[in-house]
């Protein structure tokens, strides 16, 4: 059974500043969905919803969950730089930072519908390549705990000629040296691709190099809170996952799963 989701909006995509009537309806949709520990990662724009107060005081109402201060801090070529500088300022006060890649360039995150064409005029190879050297940028930011969406780029259905395992490969290494984490999503059964981030044989392959998972919803609503986890859980016994990285002040443990 997962009982951690470590990838969450609560603001969604606007500005919501954090108090009890935003995030009492998390807490309550965690415990129905059966988890005792969640990362609130709003989008690094966001920041300024972000009130480790009030956070506290949700804390305090809901003693048997844990609930994680993080943001997920992405390479938005407008904001990404305020974003880094806010993770820096309250670093001691989060527990977690995602790192993620939504910019190849254009001013518009490629993942959204309809930027397909973000993908025009260059091999699938090419932008694939592209977007794994972006994250291994964030990933040596030196202010991230853990990599979101590892093959998010896979996000329209473009498929690269070479093996997806040889063009990441450079990545999962420096994930290994830098000695991150990379989170397992259920996100993408939702979406056009209809497929887990990252592919199951890329779960395999950063296995076999020791690099530790989170389990994630990237949950836009509460309601998404754990989405689609007893399906996640197939595909980790599948693969051979048998442990979950949680987070407290970015230290992190391995918790065994059944
Ligand atoms: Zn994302
Ligand atoms: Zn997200």
């Amino acid at each position: 059974m997962l009982f951690s989701d470590y990838h969450s909006h609560p603001q969604g995509h606007r500005d919501q500043p954090y108090d009890e009537k935003l995030l009492q309806p998390w807490a309550d949709s965690a415990r129905a969905a059966g988890l005792r520990d969640i990362a609130l990662t709003d989008h690094d724009r966001y920041h300024a919803g972000v009130d480790f107060d009030a956070l506290d005081r949700v804390r305090a109402a809901n003693p048997d969950l844990a609930i994680r201060a993080g943001i997920e801090l992405d390479n938005d070529p407008v904001t990404g730089g305020l974003g880094r500088a806010w993770v820096e300022k309250y670093w001691d006060r989060l527990d977690f930072v995602l790192g993620s890649v939504h910019y190849l360039g254009e001013p518009r995150m490629f993942d959204s519908t309809g930027e397909e064409g973000q993908f025009a005029g260059r091999s699938v190879d090419e932008t694939y390549l592209d977007y794994f050297s972006r994250v291994q940028r964030m990933a040596e930011s030196g202010v991230v705990d853990c990599l979101a969406h590892l093959d998010l780029v896979k996000i329209h259905g473009h498929r690269p000629e070479t093996d997806v395992l040889v063009l990441i490969e450079p990545l999962l290494q420096c994930i290994v040296r830098l000695g991150l984490a990379i989170e397992l999503s259920t996100a993408g059964w939702r979406k056009t691709v209809r497929e887990i981030y990252p592919e199951p044989k890329i779960i395999r392959r950063a296995l076999e190099l020791g690099i530790p998972v989170t389990t994630a919803s990237d949950a836009h609503s509460h309601v998404q809170l754990g989405e689609n986890f007893a399906r996640l859980g197939e595909v980790m016994r599948d693969c051979g996952v048998r442990e979950v990285a949680i987070y407290e002040r970015h230290r992190r443990t391995l918790v065994p799963v059944a």
